[in-house]
């Protein structure tokens, strides 16, 4: 068999990378990454009995998009494997595809040490180690033509962690260029959308805004809720330079609204991510955070669901967030004596949600009510019905949002803190119970011991309870 010998030195790969990794527990995968840049040198096949190792060509070679995910870590003592991915050379350079074995022969991953003639190529392999003993193997095997060799090489375990490894084939075929080559892998760290504090997931609460009711508990006007997208490496630094992207809508049948035409979202401001925006964002953080301004709408539920990434350095990752717009702590009304009517137009079985304040006046109004009416004689004593509280988080309730010009607006202006319920006094559409005038009379005399004031509307009483 004629042999050629050859010779690549693939100079460096250089990667840059920011390295202050506290000594962790081994499990999660890092994701690391860097670029590469290097001169190869090759020899050109040689004719069979000639000279061998003779360079002719060189090549000028560089990578951005090198990832290398560490199970374990490289600067804590112990076995670790890497998984070097996304290895791109272009150029049209002659190339060998490697191919990489476990020791039972598995194949465990491949990468392309140069470009086959033209284009670009990608690929992985997985070498194994320890970080302290600094050793790194890996044998190959190109089954595309037989070539085979070892990566070896040697851990830097000192900030900036390196990978040097050594790249030798050999080349069993005919007139066939092999492989020798060195690498430098100096990485960087994957990348962390922080949210308000929360990596990649978070769920925001804020209050509804209130524009049109002039009665409030927790003030009037707009809720403004500060969010932060910070880019981090995984050891908490700020990765500047950093993009954050992302789409954002409100969620359909949330917050006890069933019905969704033309639901309003909240609004998004910020001074440094190019407004205005329509359920997108796209921001150059520069330094590092995307500061957002979020006003909620007057509506409550999940009222944005956001979906995006941020990017940095040729790295990405994925990250989301919800805002619910809410009142915490609101319950279902009940009690002896009462009769509460959940459904309501527009909005399914969702009413009748009250703070614990009032549904404890309720509570003690019925029981005032009934003392007072047996006080007075009376063998029987009526329920008393209310048709209308507020939804399960509050929040703006348009219940006439079918008729022009309530769709997510008043009526029902303050029904949205769970405070605020209404009293059946006649028997009509939405009332099964009336009261009699005797009984009224003796409603209203007992109001103001359960902490209500009465407003008396046509076809009920509203009653303003504690929140
Ligand atoms: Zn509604
Ligand atoms: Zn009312």
């Amino acid at each position: 068999m004629k042999r050629t010998t050859s010779r690549l030195s693939v100079s460096l790969f250089f990667l840059v990378i920011q390295w202050c990794h506290p000594v962790l527990a081994v499990v999660a995968p890092e994701i690391w990454a860097g670029s590469a840049n290097g001169t190869v040198v090759y020899s050109q096949p040689q004719l069979p009995g000639c000279v061998p190792n003779v360079a002719t060509t060189s090549k000028t070679f560089s990578v951005s998009d090198v990832q290398l995910q560490v199970s374990g870590s490289l600067l804590t003592p112990g076995s670790f494997t890497a998984t070097l991915t996304a290895t791109t050379i272009s150029g049209p350079t002659p190339g060998v595809q490697v191919t990489c074995y476990d020791s039972q022969g598995n194949i465990t991953g491949s990468f392309v040490v140069l470009a086959n003639a033209g284009g670009s190529e990608t690929g992985s392999f997985t070498i194994n180690g320890t970080s302290d003993g600094q050793a790194v193997t890996a044998n190959f095997i190109n089954v595309l033509n037989g070539r085979f060799g070892t990566i070896t090489g040697t851990i830097q375990n000192t900030a900036p962690p390196k990978l040097q490894l050594t790249i030798m084939t050999n080349d069993p075929g005919t007139n066939v260029v092999s492989d020798n080559g060195t690498a430098t892998l100096t990485l960087r760290q994957g990348i962390v959308a922080v949210i308000n504090g929360n990596p990649n997931t978070a769920t925001i609460l804020t209050t509804p805004s209130v524009f049109t009711s002039i009665e409030s508990p927790y003030g009037i006007g707009a809720s403004v809720l500060p969010i932060t997208i910070e880019c981090q490496d995984q050891s908490g630094n700020t990765v500047p330079n950093c993009m954050v992207d992302f789409d954002f809508d409100v969620m359909e049948g949330s917050g006890g609204h069933v019905h969704n035409t033309d639901r309003p979202t909240g609004d998004f401001s910020s001074s440094e991510c190019g407004e205005p925006f329509v359920q997108h964002i796209s921001c150059d953080t520069g330094a590092g955070v995307a500061l957002l301004f979020y006003v909620a709408p007057e509506a409550s539920g999940i009222t944005e669901t956001a979906n995006g990434t941020v990017s940095a350095n040729g790295l990405s990752n994925s990250f989301s967030f919800t805002i619910n717009v809410q009142y915490d702590g609101l319950m279902p009304a009940n009690g002896p004596g009462l009769v509460v009517d959940i459904a309501s137009h527009n909005h399914g079985n969702n009413n009748g949600w009250a703070s614990p304040a009032t549904n404890e006046a309720l509570n003690y109004m019925a029981s005032l009510f009934s003392d007072t009416l047996r006080a007075q004689g009376a063998s029987a004593i009526p329920v008393i019905e209310i048709d209308a509280i507020s939804l399960p988080f509050g929040g703006l309730f348009d219940y006439a949002a079918d008729q022009v010009g309530h769709n997510w607006l008043p009526p029902h202006i303050s029904h949205r803190f769970g405070n605020n319920a209404d009293v059946c006094i006649k028997v009509g559409s939405d009332c099964s119970h009336g009261l009699t005038k005797k009984q009224r009379k003796a409603l209203a005399s007992v109001l103001k011991y359960a902490d209500f004031r009465l407003l008396v509307e046509a076809s009920h009483w509203h009653l303003i309870g504690p929140y």
